[in-house]
Formats: structure tokens, C-alpha cells, sequence
């Protein structure tokens, strides 16, 4: 998951903002860091969503934040 998804990421219980916590991340050919392990936290209800292999699961469908 590289770092700018995190920009179009929210929490899909509340939709608010999302942490993230790396465990284990590679660096892409133009530079931008790959999230390959880690945990996106909601800064608001405080659930925790796991990135494993690369992929954030947040468990719903909806994964862009439609707030304006
Ligand atoms: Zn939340």
C-alpha cells in the first residue's frame, strides 16, 4: 500500500481519520514508501485495521472517504 492511499483512507465505522503504524515497508522505484505491514488505527473510535501483504483490510466496502 503505498503512503499516499492514506490520503483517500478513512474509517469506514465513522469515517474519520486514520493513524498508521508501520511495521515493515520497501521503498518504491520513484521513491514513495510501500506499506507492506503495519496498522491503520481510527484517530476517533480507535479501531484498529491490519495492512497485511500490502493490502489494508477495513473490512467494508467504500474504501475512498466521501467527506468533503
Ligand atoms: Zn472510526
Amino acid at each position: 500500500m503505498r503512503m499516499s492511499t492514506m490520503e483517500i483512507l478513512c474509517c469506514p465505522v465513522c469515517r474519520g481519520s486514520l493513524s498508521l503504524a508501520v511495521t515493515e515497508k520497501t521503498v518504491l522505484e520513484d521513491g514513495e514508501d510501500d506499506i507492506v505491514e503495519g496498522t491503520l488505527t481510527c484517530t476517533a473510535c480507535s479501531v484498529d485495521y491490519p495492512i497485511r501483504e500490502g493490502i489494508p483490510n477495513l473490512l467494508t466496502p467504500g474504501l475512498e472517504c466521501r467527506e468533503e
